[in-house]
């Protein structure tokens, strides 16, 4: 057994980290203030190969591999968390369904440009009417002669707002519940695809989230993920079991960060004549968390390894999400107990942490639809 990172691991972390503080940290506050994302990071973390690490070289990628990205997720939410679900989305949803079944065409125009960061890229499953039942989509594409005909809206789209293609899924056959689904790109000035509204979030400020609409979109057949309608339900399953130990980096990075706030804060703060760091009420949380970011970290990356060892993950992806992101939530109710009323104010920066936090148990399925696929994987 190994439980060490390897010595690229170690230069690529350093790499990251170092992009983070220097390039990434700087464009917060305005990106948190404005709810603009900073566009510009797509090329220049693309540039380096940062953007879609897992991917290999030849094709624009960082040549890594799962441990890689979780690197890079870590890393960017100990920064911020809105500008890391950006890019998350880029090395993930957005690009996965191309890599693994698109054609060559769609990797010549859309992937290596994706994986670049030429192109901004979305994915678009949710609907206002259908959540956590995603086979429950009313999205449907119709074909017509040498085209599909989309028509449907998409709800909570992450980067829909400034996307230059978005991957739809639409029901082909809808007599065929969740098999009758495909996947399709669908490109920015299309004609019927529209970002209807931009939308206003408590946290994760700095991501542009969005409510995407599709009126007789139509877009050449070729532009369907996968050689033959049908099956697109499998391919979503398998983009999100992979965003599933991402998140744990997530949930890692972010505690990792509040973890750091809150030590800093507490041997700063006097009462009682000392530092609260002192008193062993303090001492007895920041221990427990300290114990639960260790438990964590460790758990995303033995379960991100058995990913890229071709294991079977199918069972563990979804407890790594459940895990990482329900003790995260305790962790950032401590941080902020600790912070006491300066907590609160927004000219703290764990607030950010706490309303970032808070969305993890919820997107990319819930906990809830966590604990059913791990139920299900255990025979219940
Ligand atoms: C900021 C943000 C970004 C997002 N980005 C994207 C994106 O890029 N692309 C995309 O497609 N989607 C995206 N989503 C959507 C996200 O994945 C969904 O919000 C999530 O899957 C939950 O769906 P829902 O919000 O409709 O909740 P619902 O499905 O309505 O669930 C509401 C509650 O009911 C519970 N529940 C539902 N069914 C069951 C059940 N069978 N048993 C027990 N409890 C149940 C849920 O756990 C939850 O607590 C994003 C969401 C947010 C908030």
């Amino acid at each position: 057994m190994d439980f060490e990172l390897t010595e690229e691991n170690r230069i690529f972390q350093n790499a990251i980290r170092d992009f983070a503080q220097k390039e990434v940290a700087p464009l917060v506050d305005e990106a948190e203030e404005t709810n603009v994302f900073p566009k510009q990071l797509f090329r220049k973390m693309g540039a380096q190969g940062f953007l879609c690490p897992r991917y290999p070289a030849e094709i624009g990628g960082g040549g890594g591999d799962k441990i890689t990205e979780c690197i890079m997720v870590e890393e960017l939410n100990r920064v911020n968390a809105g500008i890391a679900a950006s890019l998350m989305a880029q090395s993930g949803l957005a690009t996965q369904p191309i890599y693994n079944y698109g054609s060559d065409e769609q990797k010549k125009e859309i992937l290596i440009p994706a994986i670049k960061g030429e192109k901004i890229g979305a994915f678009g499953l949710t609907e206002p009417n259908s959540g956590s039942d995603a086979a429950s989509i009313k999205t449907r594409a119709v074909r017509d002669a040498e085209s599909y005909i989309i028509n449907g809206t998409k709800i909570f789209i992450t980067n829909g707002p400034i996307c230059d293609y978005v991957i739809v899924a639409a029901y082909t056959d809808p007599t065929k519940r969740g098999v009758g689904i495909n996947l399709f790109i669908v490109e920015k000035g299309t004609p019927g695809f529209s970002v209807s509204r931009k939308l206003d979030k408590v946290g994760n400020r700095s991501i542009e989230t969005g409510e995407l609409v599709f009126e007789d979109c139509r877009v050449p057949a070729n532009k369907m993920i996968g050689e033959k309608e049908g099956g697109g339900f499998a391919q979503i399953a398998e983009t999100l079991l992979s965003g599933r130990i991402t998140y744990g980096a997530r949930c890692t990075g972010t505690a990792q960060a509040a973890y750091d706030l809150t030590v800093l804060y507490a041997k700063d703060r006097v009462q009682f004549g000392k530092p609260i760091i002192k008193f062993q009420a303090t001492k007895f949380k920041l221990a427990e968390m300290a114990m639960h970011i260790d438990i964590m970290r460790s758990y995303t990356y033995r379960v991100a390894w058995m990913y890229d060892n071709g294991k079977n993950v199918r069972k563990e992806a979804p407890m790594v999400k459940l895990f990482t992101s329900e003790i995260l939530q305790k962790i950032l109710a401590d941080s902020m107990q600790i912070h006491g009323g300066y907590g609160y104010m927004m000219e703290y920066p764990i607030q950010r942490y706490w309303r970032d936090g808070r969305l993890f148990t919820i997107t990319e399925g819930t906990s809830e639809i966590q604990r059913l696929i791990i139920g299900r994987e255990l025979g219940f």
